[in-house]
């Protein structure tokens, strides 16, 4: 197969990173979760006491990151100058952070930058919120995917217990939506649907119908 991109936007929690790495897997490609980079800095700021908040202070340090992606079997690694920290990045907090220095100009595009430098060495899946609009507006095929506000809390919900971790629903439900208000507000690439792209509501469909559904618009496409 020639090389190829897969661009998989939507809110938080709408499944983009299960389909997204399912469909990796399938393809035999690599896998992008390009959440996990603003998360990355996101964690930095918090561990360095670097205001997240403040724009200057971050874009000081922005540029002292390296942000690296690595895949072991399943799993996605990913390192902050050298050090693993796939678990860290994946609380609350660091995603209140993520959110907060995504809205940042200089962050969106050293990040911007190092994710199409990926996607030019090799054909990959990438999931975000600005893939099929600014990052890869020539990918192969684009994919918005969308699912109920409640499903979605439902969802994180899950994985919370899962790991086992307490945390309310009204909680999961409220933090949702603040971040679903700041990524499609924000001034610099919002959350929006390319124009190219296909939509697909997840609420009511399994993870299986879903990547089997997005393959076969792979194949068309
Ligand atoms: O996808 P995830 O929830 O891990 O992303 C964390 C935050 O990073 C999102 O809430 C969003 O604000 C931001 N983000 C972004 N652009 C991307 C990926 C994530 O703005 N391409």
């Amino acid at each position: 197969m020639n090389k190829f991109s897969i661009a998989i936007d939507g809110p938080a929690g709408a499944g983009k990173s299960t389909i997204a790495k399912r469909l990796a897997k399938k393809l035999g490609c690599t896998y992008i979760d390009t959440g996990a980079m603003y998360r990355a800095v996101g964690l930095y700021c918090i561990w360095q006491h670097v205001d997240y908040r403040d724009e200057a202070k971050v874009e000081e340090v922005i540029f002292s990151l390296k942000i690296d992606l690595d895949t072991e079997g399943e799993r996605q690694i990913i390192y902050l100058n050298g050090r693993d920290i796939s678990q860290a990045i994946r609380t609350d907090e660091v995603a209140a952070a993520a959110s907060k220095v995504a809205t940042y100009k200089e962050v969106r595009e050293v990040l911007v930058k190092a994710q199409r430098q990926m996607q030019s060495e090799k054909s990959v899946v990438m999931d975000g919120r600005d893939i099929g609009t600014v990052v890869m507006p020539d990918a192969t095929l684009k994919i918005f995917l969308t699912a109920s506000v409640d499903e979605r809390a439902k969802r994180r919900f899950e994985e919370y217990c899962k790991r086992g971790l307490t945390v309310s629903m009204v909680e999961l439900t409220k933090d949702i939506m603040d971040r679903d208000y700041q990524d499609t507000h924000r001034e610099i690439s919002p959350l929006k649907k390319a124009i190219d792209a296909i939509e697909v509501d997840t609420t009511a469909l399994s993870i299986d119908e879903i990547v089997d559904k997005i393959m076969i618009l792979m194949e068309k496409a």
